[in-house]
């Protein structure tokens, strides 16, 4: 087999760093699954060895999630990006409805995009007026009559802000949760839909899991081709068309080890630590670091920061590389710094980046 690798400490804002045992598994399994003389990934997407894989995923995506019963768990490709369309067109059929969207970063805002071009939208909230640096409250988010949901992009990857809790806004939700899937519990009486793509804390690129709601099914309005509407996926359990078999099997793995490593509390507690242990370093170095995002929306997955200059932001980046800890540099529409922490990083990854945040800025002062 393989040399054991030398795992470097990877921050990606995604694709995302997977536990190293994940990886071991798969390179193990991949040349020939379960002396069936193939790989999984040459098998049909039809075929009984294929189908338990992906129940299974659906299965544990279910318990560890604790999703309701009128709810399907749809294994889709086309990445929450293809989510910003397919939302609106499944769930502003009536004439007179309207969509409000809390805009709340660059995610929230590709996603009016395009549903403005499907459907009657408005922005419910807008956090352009202070630079994206926190969610609404409760109280400042408008719902206009006739509102058929509210669009909420629950962690903005970018801006390192997370909404801190799902208030009820007396209109159905509709949730992106693509980078802080699985890191909390949600009111699910409050969805109609739910969606990410995987590759920010579930496992590799290719496969985006969306939770739709019975209700939302049944009323799916005509004149919308067979791929983009939800019925067809959960109609036939995710295998109307060929599935992203390989990142369905590799996010299973993945949630098995959420499941052994304490399921969506676990994840939670471990995301509210590791965040606090960086947040921690920025608060106690005397404005060295800051970060510019208000305190109670500080996400607990993105965690973004700046350092007096741009020169210092630079070096900063340099000498953080040098010790291999890599994929820092913020996203090129903010700059700055940021450290993608998901469920998969070693928790000892985000303890050398606090040494080397701690010691870079003794020199630095
Ligand atoms: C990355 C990201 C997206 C886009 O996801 P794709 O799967 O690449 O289409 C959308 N929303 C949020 C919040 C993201 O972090």
């Amino acid at each position: 087999m393989t040399q054991p690798v030398t795992r470097a400490h990877n921050f990606s804002p995604g694709p995302c760093v997977l536990p190293a045992s994940v990886l071991a598994e798969l390179s193990e399994e991949l040349p020939d699954f379960n002396g069936q003389g193939m790989s999984l990934i040459e098998m049909s997407h039809r075929d009984p060895v294929y189908d338990e894989i992906h129940c299974e995923t659906i299965d544990l995506l279910t318990s560890l999630w604790k999703v309701p019963n009128d709810f399907s768990v749809l294994l889709l490709q086309g990445g929450a990006s293809l989510q910003f369309a397919m939302a609106p067109l499944n769930l502003l059929g009536e004439k007179g409805d309207t969509a409000g969207y809390i805009v709340s970063g660059s995610w929230a805002a590709k996603a009016i995009a395009d549903a403005k071009l499907i459907g009657d939208t408005y922005s419910a909230w807008t956090g352009a007026d202070h630079g994206f640096t926190r969610m609404p409250t409760a109280d400042e988010v408008e719902i206009r009559p006739g509102t058929r949901y509210l669009h909420v992009t629950s962690n903005e990857t970018i801006g390192g802000i997370r909404l801190p809790d799902f208030f009820d806004p007396g209109v159905p939700m509709v949730a992106d949760m693509s980078s802080d899937y699985l890191t909390r519990h949600i009111p699910w009486d409050r969805f109609d839909l739910v969606y990410g793509g995987a590759q920010k804390s579930l496992g590799p690129a290719g496969l985006t899991v969306v939770f739709v709601r019975q209700s939302v099914l049944d009323a799916t309005p005509d004149g919308i081709p067979a791929y983009l509407r939800y019925d067809t996926h959960a109609s036939a359990n995710s295998v109307a068309n060929t599935p992203p078999v390989f990142a369905v099997w590799a996010t299973g793995k993945m949630l098995r080890w959420v499941g052994n490593n304490g399921g969506v509390d676990g994840m939670e507690k471990r995301a509210t630590e590791r965040s606090s242990m960086v947040y921690r370093v920025i608060d106690d170095s005397q404005g060295y670091y800051r970060s510019p995002v208000e305190p109670v929306d500080r996400s607990t997955t993105n965690i973004v920061f700046r350092l007096p200059t741009e020169e210092a932001e630079a070096a900063f980046l340099a000498g953080a590389a040098s010790e291999q800890l890599l994929n820092l540099k913020g996203h090129r529409s903010v700059g700055g710094i940021r450290a993608s922490i998901y469920n998969g990083l070693a928790t000892e990854s985000v303890q050398a980046l606090v040494d080397f945040m701690e010691r870079f800025a003794a020199d630095g002062r």
